[in-house]
């Protein structure tokens, strides 16, 4: 199992239910790499992905019934240089705290978690500490 496999494991055994669209596609047989999430992020944002679905988790459980049942991450993944979380039926308050959990993503170092910047870099935004800047490809 990488790396990425027992974090992937972890997420989904601790929010069953938040995250049952994810559980249910087997990464083998997801239609598209992104509904697979977390496969398309990197580790330095894993500590802010676990305090964004801790919280959004506190948010469903104190929803009623049937709408507490419903609420599903639909997609995580990075997107041009930021975590993107994809909520469906979600509360306006989980709406709030994606967006600005996706908002503090643009300041750690998607590798390392470290303090980092936005940077463009061949036609892509990539968010990393100084030590991570990605290396220009030679052509
Ligand atoms: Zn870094």
């Amino acid at each position: 199992m990488t790396d990425e496999d027992e974090f992937r494991a972890a997420m989904l055994a601790r929010f069953p239910v938040l995250l049952a669209h994810l559980a249910e596609r087997p990464r083998a047989m997801s239609p598209s790499i992104a509904l697979d999430g977390f496969k398309r992020m990197g580790p330095g944002w894993r500590p802010l992905l676990l305090r964004l679905l801790a919280r959004l988790e506190e948010l469903r459980l104190a929803m009623p019934e049937p709408e507490r049942g419903v609420v599903r991450v639909v997609q995580v993944k990075e997107k041009l240089g930021e975590l993107r979380v994809y909520v469906d039926d979600g509360s306006v308050a989980m709406y709030e705290e994606t967006k600005t959990a996706c908002v503090e993503s643009t300041q750690i170092c998607e590798e390392c978690g470290a303090p980092g910047e936005r940077r463009a870099l061949e036609r892509w935004l990539h968010t990393t500490c100084d030590a991570h800047i990605p290396e220009p490809r030679r052509r």
